[in-house]
């Protein structure tokens, strides 16, 4: 039995300049590791056995209605200007409508080089797409907008990075892969034709209300804010939120040296390439205005009066920074039960940020602890603690129902990144049991299962991953 995959390919039907033709590249020994039935069943892809799924999904057979593309992009990487990077090892296989007649975009990500490459192999090795993997699915099932995994499969072949290393490919599911590095890139060839047609595809695909570059960059502004106070409130650190890797369509997407934070530093940081604390938890606020900044600056040639338009682009950006500071404290006054929060509930919950830092508590634990543990036992400064609590009592003496509010905001399950590590290391010599156990566990992050209390433990010294690597 084949595959059938009901593709509708809009984005190959743009013109030359938005992507290069490419067909994955095959591989010796293609095995499947995982397949997600609930997202196949979602896109209406229907089934077949593992060795037909692990040919198509490695890029060994290509799927009937594929028109496999690369996609090209610019990209400030790390506040630095590449005006031409582009998918080098990832390839659109083609677009579906889902059961909710929604368009997704189905990639390989690892299926060999294209003609943006530029120096790289094209490949991925095991480690980054089972991270991806565990950790974008984990963020869906946490109510977070994202690319979603459908398949994962080894190659058979080894990839070269400081070692040799098993290669893999992860089949990834985005409802696009536009990015502010697409507008960068025809903005930066000063292709106002091509960049027009951008505008009007992407208004099309996901803002139909949209009209103008400004309601789109409204728009794009609400939904990036929104999502990045949602990543904090979660203790999520994407880790390299370069302009290639930021969403038109405000899913969280390029899941590469990502982590979550177990104790809590505003200023942590885990990539080892982000020596100066660019992507830095906190810092994440201010970086998605000047990864918004950037898009502003690519929409204006497509505006009659330009003056003005900087002027409308500036104002938005400025509003994008009230919407960021509200949604996080909407965000974080529901994970202290906190239905309606007032301006001041802002201090309430930097107060018990305060106390977390300078005792490093765990932060997925801490706020879990307040709803259904010994939240005492979180905080090193105990009489501190005491006096913050009895004023948060206060404040949530009129709630209707707090625990409710506390139990869908605060999971008691995230990937942590120990668990993580331990996970690629069991599949590196070919025991998959840890990932299928994580992907199991994190389905339901919002309920204590007594099958995976030890996932909830936060890591000892020994154990503390310090350092995430990009080496994908
Ligand atoms: P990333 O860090 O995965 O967001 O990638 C940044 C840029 O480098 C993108 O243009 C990628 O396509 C490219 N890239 C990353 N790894 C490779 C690789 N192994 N081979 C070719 N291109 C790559
Ligand atoms: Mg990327």
């Amino acid at each position: 039995m084949t595959l059938h995959i009901p593709f509708d390919n809009s984005y190959a039907r743009l013109p030359q300049g938005f992507f290069a033709p490419q067909r994955p590249t095959r591989v010796k020994a293609p095995s499947l590791i995982a397949f997600n039935h609930a997202l196949a069943e979602e896109l209406q892809i229907h089934g077949t056995d593992d060795p037909a799924l692990a040919a198509l999904f490695a890029g060994n057979a290509l799927p009937e209605g594929a028109t496999p593309i690369a996609q090209n992009y610019a990209g400030h990487q790390f506040g630095q200007f590449n005006p031409q990077l582009g998918d080098g090892r990832a390839v659109l296989l083609g677009e579906v409508i889902d059961r909710n007649g929604l368009r997704r975009d189905i990639q390989l990500k690892g299926s060999g080089p294209t003609p943006f490459a530029r120096r790289g192999d094209g490949r991925a090795w095991l480690g980054p797409v089972l991270r991806e993997y565990v950790v974008s699915e984990a963020m869906h099932a946490l109510d977070v907008p994202t690319t979603r995994a459908l398949a994962a499969t080894r190659t058979g072949e080894e990839v070269y990075r400081d070692q040799p290393l098993p290669g893999a490919v992860l089949t990834r599911v985005a409802s696009s892969h536009i990015r502010v590095g697409t507008f960068q890139v025809f903005a930066a060839q000063r292709d106002y034709d091509t960049l027009q047609t951008l505008f009007d595809y992407t208004q099309g695909r996901h803002y139909p209300e949209a009209h103008t570059p400004s309601d789109l960059l409204a728009e794009v502004c609400d939904r990036q804010t929104r999502l990045v106070a949602q990543w904090m409130s979660l203790g999520f650190i994407h880790g390299v939120m370069n302009t290639d890797n930021c969403t038109l369509s405000g899913e969280t997407i390029d899941y590469g040296p990502c982590a979550f934070l177990d104790a809590y530093h505003p200023e942590k940081r885990f990539s080892s390439i982000d020596r100066f604390g660019r992507y830095a938890y906190a810092a994440q606020a201010d970086i998605i205005l000047w990864n918004m900044a950037q898009l502003a600056t690519a929409l204006v040639p497509l505006t009659d009066d330009q003056d003005k338009a900087v002027k409308d682009f500036t104002e938005i950006i400025h509003a994008s920074a009230d919407t960021l500071r509200a949604e996080w404290t909407r965000r974080f006054a529901a994970k202290l039960g906190i239905s309606e929060p007032e301006p001041e509930d802002a201090q309430l919950v930097s107060d018990l940020l305060g106390l977390m830092q300078s005792g490093a508590s765990d932060f997925t634990n801490t706020f879990r602890s307040l709803l259904d543990g010994a939240p005492r036992d979180q905080i090193a400064d105990r009489v501190g603690f005491d006096r913050w609590h009895v004023r948060w009592q206060e404040r949530i003496r009129s709630e209707p129902d707090p625990q409710a509010l506390m139990a869908a905001s605060n999971p008691v399950l995230i990937p942590r990144n120990h668990r993580i590590e331990e996970m690629i290391a069991a599949a590196v010599q070919g025991d998959d049991s840890l990932f299928h156990r994580l992907n199991a566990a994190l389905a339901n992050p919002f309920e204590a299962n007594p099958d995976f209390e030890d996932l909830r433990r936060a890591p000892t010294t020994q154990e503390e991953v310090t350092a995430t690597f990009c080496g994908t």
